[in-house]
């Protein structure tokens, strides 16, 4: 989608503090960060969010996830833990219609979320 704002920084043509990627999946730093650590997972291709997902998308869903085991790895997240979080719709806060999780860590995490 041409006017979607996380596939035009998928293609590169707007810039994002890049994270990470693989062949399905890139990663990115929140611009308006609520952790120490705060990276965007998305599916390379428009998904809209994660009540969209189809069986079909077994793949894409499978290397969000590989890449977010590397983001924890690679920040030192994984002795104390961190958050992963789809948001649906305006009641959760989703914003930006196009498929992603939010890897969160580096502090302790309230929970239930507010
Ligand atoms: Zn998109």
């Amino acid at each position: 989608m041409t006017d979607c704002l996380f596939c035009n920084i998928v293609l590169g043509k707007i810039d994002s503090n890049s994270a990470g990627q693989n062949d399905l999946a890139f990663a990115f730093f929140d611009i308006a960060p609520v952790a120490p650590i705060h990276i965007l997972i998305v599916p390379k291709r428009h998904i809209e969010n994660a009540n969209e997902l189809q069986s079909t998308d077994a793949e894409v869903l499978a290397k969000m996830m590989s890449l977010s085991q590397e983001l924890a790895e690679k920040h030192s997240l994984t002795d104390k833990g961190y958050r992963l979080v789809f948001n649906v719709g305006d009641d959760a806060g989703n914003t930006v219609p196009h498929l992603h999780m939010h890897l969160l860590g580096g502090r302790r995490l309230g929970w239930p979320p507010g």
